[in-house]
């Protein structure tokens, strides 16, 4: 009945895990998620209070540009010279996406040809391989391992998929692994594009969730990159709108123009409301991304020093809402910690085989609720 694509797409192993959590809260167990990747935090009011007056006006309610309104893009390159010193033409260097996921899954359309190679990070958000299946390319995982702190090796690729290679996607601050990057990477990404004619496509959605103060970069600040590659962005994690589904593309004028291609024969645009609520978000005060990282730095601490006090040997992230923790065997440990503490936390594999080893915590709960998750592993022989 389906097609044979269908049969290349990954299992989607969140699923699996949401059925097993149900099974759980029906039997009455009081579950401690930490496994969603999704803030538990509320949209700041005035941007809430920016959608109502939006959705309250009948000049929003029809269909909206394909690209974006030219306010939400001038918004979103204000906002990339003045977080980044980044510069960018709205009208010809970003576009409005429904959220990155969006942009990501429909990019490789525009560039890559049947049977090319998209060069993907392993573990990493399974999107990235969705995009390149989709496009019937061929994807190579590239490992990401804790002794290149979590960076591809680029000069591990074999010349072979180099050659055929069309498209690389990184991500950093990077989920799952809560690595950063260090600007110097972006240019050797940037070197390494111009040389193999390939483009570049850096997700970023966590820039914002930073901790000890600790700056991201932006993948467009690195020398060259407007020329290789863009940027996919978000409100979803920065503003805790991960429901309202709005993003933006930025960068190289060409690649931008691609996706706007795709986009233009797949859907028609985000809502005009959205829009404007997101322009709110932008260029209005940003004292709640400050005050959510105070929350979620305050989270990482209590869990990653409460898993070294029961001896896991763990690393405090800089960045992201996640905590990476080596463990032996991930499905069992996941399985183990479900069924006897009823705490969900994803196995790593479910980013890609190179994630075997490890599992992933979101500290997207309470102080309380992950003193709790500690309290009830301490009791566990994990
Ligand atoms: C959450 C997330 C996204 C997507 O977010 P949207 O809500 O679609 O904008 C993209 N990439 C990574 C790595 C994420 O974790």
């Amino acid at each position: 009945m389906y097609s044979r694509r269908m049969d290349h797409l990954p299992p989607y192993l969140f699923a699996r895990i949401d059925e097993m959590k149900e099974e759980k809260q029906r039997q009455g167990v009081d579950i401690i998620d930490l496994g969603v990747g999704d803030p538990d935090l509320p949209t700041p009011k005035h941007i809430v209070e920016a959608l109502c007056a939006a959705t309250r006006d009948p000049k929003n309610h029809h269909y909206p540009s394909y690209a974006g309104m030219p306010a939400y893009r001038r918004a979103v390159a204000e906002w990339y010279r003045r977080r980044f010193g980044v510069d960018l033409e709205p009208m010809k260097e970003t576009l409005a996406l429904i959220g990155s996921k969006e942009g990501i899954a429909h990019i490789a359309e525009a560039f890559v040809n049947p049977g090319e190679f998209v060069l993907v990070a392993d573990p990493g958000y399974p999107v990235y391989k969705t995009s390149a299946l989709f496009a019937e390319g061929k994807v190579y995982e590239m490992p990401l391992c804790p002794e290149n702190n979590f960076l591809p090796a680029l000069e591990d690729i074999p010349a072979a998929v180099v050659k055929q290679a069309r498209m690389i996607f990184i991500n950093y601050p990077n989920n799952p692994t809560a690595a950063v990057a260090p600007l110097s990477f972006f240019e050797e990404v940037v070197e390494f594009a111009r040389e193999h004619d390939i483009v570049v496509v850096h997700d970023n959605a966590y820039s914002e969730i930073t901790f000890d103060g600790y700056r991201s970069p932006s993948f467009l600040e690195a020398d060259g990159a407007m020329e290789v590659g863009i940027e996919m962005h978000s409100l979803s994690k920065t503003y805790n709108m991960t429901g309202w589904r709005i993003g933006m593309a930025c960068g190289n004028a060409d690649i931008v123009a691609g996706l706007g291609r795709v986009k233009t024969n797949v859907d028609s645009g985000a809502f005009d409301a959205i829009q404007h609520a997101a322009i709110a978000a932008l260029t209005g005060p940003q004292d709640s991304v400050r005050e959510a990282c105070s929350v979620y730095q305050e989270r990482r601490d209590a869990l990653v020093s409460g898993l070294r006090e029961i001896g896991f040997d763990v690393q405090a992230p800089k960045a992201t809402f996640y905590v990476w923790v080596p463990v032996d065997d991930c499905m069992a440990f996941a399985a183990k910690l479900l069924d006897e503490a009823g705490i969900v936390a994803t196995p790593g594999v479910g980013f890609g085989r190179n994630g075997e080893g490890f599992v992933r915590f979101a500290i997207t709960r309470s102080v309380e609720r992950i003193n709790e998750a500690v309290e009830r592993m301490r009791g566990l022989d994990l």
